[in-house]
């Protein structure tokens, strides 16, 4: 999970015993860089694997979304849930009603050519304008359904694990921080100087910045200024010229 920072290979566990004299004895488990590199002799201390569960803690801790802030998103997901299958009824209610006539058309058609009263030709041409019109509308219909709600499950996942977090730092638990590291910032983590330390992310033109790096913004600017600190900039942008980070 971690690589060393000083000669880029991984970090492994090992596990000392120490027998003292009274009789006691002692396990300790460390991290260590394998030190495998041939080229290169690695220097990197070792790390009890207490402190680096703290320190991994501490890195969790970064991430750790308010319950105040995960409670506010929820009612303001909640509604924006509702506004967006309220739109999607509406155009499916719609979309539905002109399907229907378009087949009661299409109906009258073939019966108009059963009947002769029209020629194949124009029957044909007229059917292939209806029925495209037909499938246009049902694929659009079909990927609203599927479209309109896809992004809230996530979005509630998100926020439900987010403000999991800080229990998940105060517990310690090596197993569980591991799994929250991974799905935060992809283990990108090494070890330097006895430090557990996040990989920095590649340089990005997108405004649109990882929900993770502004979570962590938001929560570093909310400490700046305890005195607003409900109003977290991921919820409500800051006004003015800049766009909101
Ligand atoms: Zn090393």
């Amino acid at each position: 999970m971690l690589s060393c920072g000083n000669c880029g290979l991984s970090v492994t566990a090992e596990k000392k015993v120490k027998h003292q004299k009274n009789g006691n004895v002692h396990e300790y488990i460390y991290y260590r860089c394998t030190k495998k590199r041939k080229d290169f002799r690695c220097l990197e201390p070792a790390i009890t694997q207490n402190k680096l569960a703290n320190q991994l803690a501490s890195l969790l801790a970064d991430y750790a979304m308010p319950t105040a802030w995960a409670s506010k998103l929820e009612t303001m997901l909640a509604k924006d849930e509702q506004k967006a299958s309220e739109a999607s009824k509406d155009f499916i209610a719609n979309a539905e009603a002109r399907i229907a006539s378009l087949q009661s058309k299409l109906q009258r058609l073939l019966d108009g050519y059963l009947d002769q009263d029209i020629d194949q030709q124009t029957y044909r041409a007229k059917q292939a304008k209806l029925m495209s019109e037909k499938k246009s509308l049902e694929e659009k219909v079909s990927k609203l359904t599927l479209a309109s709600n896809s992004w809230i499950e996530p979005m509630r996942n998100w926020i439900s694990f987010a403000s999991s977090i800080s229990k998940i730092a105060i517990s310690c638990e090596p197993v569980a921080m591991k799994q929250a590291l991974l799905q935060i910032e992809g283990l990108n983590l090494f070890l330097s100087n006895k430090k557990a330390r996040l990989k920095p992310r590649a340089f990005s033109y997108s405004p649109q910045k990882n929900h993770w790096s502004a979570l962590r913004a938001a929560l570093f600017s909310a400490a700046a200024r305890p005195s607003e600190k409900l109003k977290s900039p991921i919820l409500v942008p800051r006004e003015g010229f800049e766009p909101p980070t």
